[in-house]
């Protein structure tokens, strides 16, 4: 019997994997296990919908490393089909179930639970018919690609993240796309002023935008046919709910581990929870927010996979710490980049700060040059320390690299000042010379 440090992961996605490669570079003779309940590890979720759009043609390039590679390459077991059911805090041993149903026990020394988030479903009539899917998991994206085959009227519920990249790729593949939204703006994720931009490049490229919709069920004799909203009915071949995530808990709670006002797993900074010997890391945690200074539940990928490298490093013995998120996000909604980092301007005053806000629209290339785009720039910026707390981009080039340097920023808590003054380097195909960053900056500083 080896009497190495025994490392056990439950949850073999982009946290998971990352822990399970982290601990091995700390730890050469840990023993590392990861238990996973689906049939894949290592998968990007994030490359679905470019999947269903046939951006990405096969589904098993959304697979980065299948658990022979990983075992190959890191040394760690990977056990897919592997359902963990319980864990014993105290004896550190848990239960699981395998492929072929059996259950099983298994001691570990260290647990790293990564157990993501699921796709929240609210209540409503009819949710059994078929042609009614989800998007979180690749067997889930197979099964909805090969249902589009046969469908030609698609109604997306949501329009967040996932919503906004399904439309997109829908329209791409010749889809007639509705989306229900019940909020009055798309991506409630950014302010108004840039919902509206939005907005218009939906129905540009002939998304139908539905706001201020409840969904209460949906109508069909087997397979979805309608789809019933408070003041409407619309006929559809097939649905997508897109409503947001929940932080998938429920093993911690019976493990014991301490959960947050959020509903997701506390952790401290090394992503250590409430017992001894348990890490958490990915889609079932909060994180620190820079600016709030208090935990939120953002749950994002990149973050993810930081939270995993954290986690495995200490899990194994090392020492590193996770600073914190300040909630940067982006996407693309057909032609329009949309990005978002820090505080929007409602969320910044709920959370108490005084702020004053600016909202510009400037070219992304000098104006004399060839090919570029509008771009619209909004920062929030807290009065009392001219500090930049928000930013938000939409704009058709350049927003990634405006919302990185705005994200540095914001962690680092530079003022519009430091920001108007900061050396970004500048040429004609880039940018103007007065960067529309910077050109809001000046404008925020003038205020
Ligand atoms: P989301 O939170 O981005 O958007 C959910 C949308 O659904 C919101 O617009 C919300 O107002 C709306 N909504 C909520 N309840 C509704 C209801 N009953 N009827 C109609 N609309 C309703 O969630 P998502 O798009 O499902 O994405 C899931 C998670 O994945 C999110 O955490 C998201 O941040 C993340 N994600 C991020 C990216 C990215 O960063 N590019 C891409 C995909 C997913």
């Amino acid at each position: 019997m080896s009497n190495s440090l025994k490392i056990v992961v439950v949850g073999g996605g982009a946290a998971g994997m990352a822990a399970a490669a982290s601990a091995r570079r700390v730890n050469p003779s840990a023993e590392i296990i990861v238990l996973e309940a689906s049939r894949h590890v290592s998968y990007g979720s994030c490359g679905i919908p470019y999947y269903l759009g046939g951006l990405v043609e096969d589904v098993s390039r959304l697979v980065t490393y299948t658990p022979e590679e990983f075992k190959r390459s890191r040394r760690v077991e990977v056990q897919i089909n592997s359902y963990v059911k319980s864990v014993n805090a105290k004896s550190k041993t848990l239960v699981y179930v395998s492929g072929k149903g059996e259950e099983k026990e298994m001691g570990f020394d260290v647990l790293i639970l990564a157990t993501g988030a699921k796709p929240l479903v609210p209540k409503m009539e009819g949710l059994g018919l078929k042609g009614i899917h989800t998007v979180r998991f690749l067997e889930g994206a197979v099964r909805l690609k090969d249902d589009l085959t046969h469908s030609k009227r698609v109604t997306i519920i949501g329009a967040g993240y996932i919503g906004l990249e399904l439309a997109e790729n829908l329209r791409r593949i010749g889809k007639e796309v509705t989306i229900l939204e019940l909020l009055p703006r798309p991506m409630p994720n950014v302010d108004p002023e840039l919902s509206a931009v939005i907005s218009r490049e939906l129905t540009i490229n002939g998304v139908k935008l539905e706001l201020n919709k409840r969904v209460i069920g949906f109508k069909g004799s087997e397979r979805v046919e309608k789809v019933v909203t408070e003041d409407a009915e619309y006929e559809t071949d097939l649905v997508v709910i897109a409503v947001g995530v929940r932080p998938n808990v429920s093993l911690a709670r019976q493990a014991g581990v301490e959960l947050g006002e959020s509903g997701a797993i506390k952790t401290n900074s090394r992503m250590e929870t409430s017992v001894k010997g348990i890490f958490a890391a990915g889609d079932n945690c909060e994180a620190q927010h820079a600016v709030l200074n208090k935990p939120v539940y953002i749950p994002l990928a990149q973050t993810a996979n930081k939270m995993g490298y954290v986690a495995g490093a200490n899990a194994a013995g090392g020492n590193e710490e996770f600073p914190g998120v300040v909630g940067s996000a982006i996407t693309r909604v057909f032609n329009l980049e949309v990005g978002r980092t820090g505080l929007g301007e409602e969320e910044a005053e709920k959370h108490g700060f005084e702020t004053k806000s600016v909202f510009i629209k400037a070219r992304s290339r000098a104006g004399y040059f060839p090919g570029g785009g509008d771009i619209w720039v909004k920062l929030i910026v807290e009065k009392s320390s001219g500090r930049v707390i928000g930013g938000q981009m939409v704009g058709y080039e350049g927003v990634w690299s405006r919302i990185v340097a705005l994200s540095l920023a914001i962690m680092n808590r530079l003022t519009v000042k430091q920001i108007v003054f900061s050396d970004i380097p500048y040429a004609p195909p880039f940018s103007p010379v007065w960067d529309p960053l910077i050109t809001a900056a000046r404008v925020a500083l003038r205020q």
